[in-house]
């Protein structure tokens, strides 16, 4: 079978709460729930993601998140969006997008749970959103052997199970946020440097630029 196309997208409420976590949680990697509403299957030509709500789990290491599928935390989100399809999201920080051996481990643990599709999303500080929803599908062979004078058959049924996958990528920060991000780089590289300036010459790191208090041109009795 062909896997179905995968088209992600996300609320703006996700975007901005995604965008939040990076920004504070920004060096190691943090885990979580995943909540979204989902449109056709895999036995349809396309299968349409939102993304909607991110239930923090876990703060872990430079290398490393993982919760508990049995945790109270767990069991709470779940049971507050009853209705709701949901899989793992965690994040790569600084480094790229992609399914670690890690990360495709926890999926093939979690899939036979997720009879509708297991969703693994994975998320960097760029704002790449990595989208995987995995199925296995039970698949039976059926063999048939005859007799020596072909007069009856034994049937002989073996069943396994296939995987398919469907995987899709979207990018959170507009051009806006860029631009922002770029402002932000530039004013910490000129904090950078008026440091390195300050501790070369001392006492000339008093500011003499501007100065705070009422212009003297509105004091009273001035004129
Ligand atoms: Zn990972």
């Amino acid at each position: 079978m062909d896997a179905a196309k995968l088209i992600l997208s996300a609320t703006p409420e996700f975007d901005k709460a995604l965008a939040h976590l990076l920004s504070v949680i920004s060096q190691i990697e943090w885990g979580g729930i995943i909540f979204y509403t989902k449109k056709g299957t895999f036995l349809d030509e396309a299968i349409e993601i939102e993304l909607n709500h991110i239930e923090l789990l876990d703060i872990g290491s430079v290398v490393d998140t993982e919760h508990d599928y049995d945790s109270p935390e767990f069991i709470e989100a779940v049971m507050k969006r009853e209705n709701q399809p949901y899989g793992l999201i965690h994040s790569h920080h600084s480094g790229g997008v992609y399914y670690s051996s890690t990360d495709e481990e926890e999926i093939e643990n979690n899939i036979g749970f997720y009879p509708q599709g297991y969703l693994s999303v994975v998320v960097n500080n760029k704002g790449h959103v990595l989208a995987k929803l995995s199925a296995e599908h039970e698949v039976t062979h059926m063999t048939y052997i005859w007799n020596e004078d072909k007069t009856a058959y034994r049937e002989i049924k073996e069943t396994g199970t296939h995987t398919v996958e469907a995987t899709a990528m979207l990018r959170i920060f507009d051009k806006g946020n860029r631009l922002l991000r770029n402002r932000i780089k530039l004013l910490h590289q000129a904090n950078a440097k008026e440091k390195e300036l300050a501790k070369k010459y001392p006492s000339g790191s008093q500011h003499n630029g501007h100065r705070s208090g009422v212009p003297e041109s509105v004091i009273p009795g001035q004129y």
